[in-house]
């Protein structure tokens, strides 16, 4: 078995963060596995949804948009609100974004306030959702530690780091972060979001016309876990590199992107 771009069953795609490329939101960065790259941003607005002051929940709330750009595609898909209605997918893909990334966050200490995810695809290529919860998770705490920095939180709501990654049976072999090529041939597909602390959040696999033995399972969360584990040590450097980046750091684009 060759993989079509080259790499080992258990390598994952190049993988970059660029921090701080949205000036206006509170905590922002262009995350790409390979060729998909998100555009995403952690907003924190001073207010909590009227279900939450109805019944009066304490704390705060995290919720999470995914869309893609109508050019991420090779052919291009309109924008759902020229078509009226959320795409089927796309309000799936933020759902589990967005229970993925509460489940690191405790929300007593987010206080009153509401954190806006949004995951814009700028480009895909296989994995859009898992490079969203990886990236929503930079751009969360990119935004805590800002708001940390100002003084306006007591205790760092961020419990831990969380990333996601996917895996497959590629011609019978289980692979590692497949790209749409491997997406659409592999037999199998399955996505998976663990913790810092190798703890699983939600894990979605499905046979796709095929069928997946234990083995092939137990192969996949291994390879899942090992790339999740990589993906955590990079978020962290980009989270400390932030700090450090000029906003919009165009010189920094460039380089990730070879030019
Ligand atoms: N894709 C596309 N148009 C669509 C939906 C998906 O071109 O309307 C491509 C895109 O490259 C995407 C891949 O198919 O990354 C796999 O899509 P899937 O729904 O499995 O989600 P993803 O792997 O992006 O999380």
């Amino acid at each position: 078995m060759t993989r079509p771009d080259g790499r080992q069953p258990d390598q994952l795609r190049p993988i970059s963060f660029i921090p701080n490329v949205a000036a206006h939101a509170t905590g922002s960065v262009l995350v790409s596995f390979g060729d998909t790259r998100v555009i995403c941003s952690a907003t924190v607005e001073d207010d909590v949804p009227r279900w939450m002051r109805t019944q009066r929940v304490e704390g705060g709330w995290l919720t999470a948009e995914y869309s893609m750009l109508p050019y991420a595609t090779l052919d291009r898909k309109p924008r759902d609100i020229s078509r009226g209605k959320l795409d089927g997918r796309s309000s799936e893909i933020q759902r589990l974004i967005g229970r993925a990334l509460r489940a690191v966050v405790d929300l007593k200490k987010v206080g009153q306030r509401t954190i806006w995810v949004d995951c814009d695809v700028l480009q895909a290529d296989g994995g859009t959702r898992t490079a969203s919860v990886t990236g929503g998770c930079v751009a969360v705490a990119i935004a805590f530690n800002r708001l940390f920095a100002q003084g306006k939180l007591r205790d760092f709501p961020l419990k831990k780091l969380v990333a996601a990654v996917s895996a497959g049976v590629f011609e019978g072999v289980p692979v590692l972060d497949l790209n749409y090529l491997e997406d659409k041939a592999a037999a199998v597909d399955f996505n998976v979001v663990m913790t810092e602390s190798s703890e699983f959040v939600e894990i979605q696999g499905s046979g796709e016309e095929a069928v997946f033995s234990g083995a092939e399972m137990t192969a996949m969360l291994e390879l899942s876990g090992n790339g999740i584990a990589h993906l955590i040590a990079l978020q962290k450097e980009a989270i400390l590199a932030a700090d450090r980046a000029a906003p919009a750091d165009l010189a920094a684009l460039a380089a990730a992107f070879g030019r």
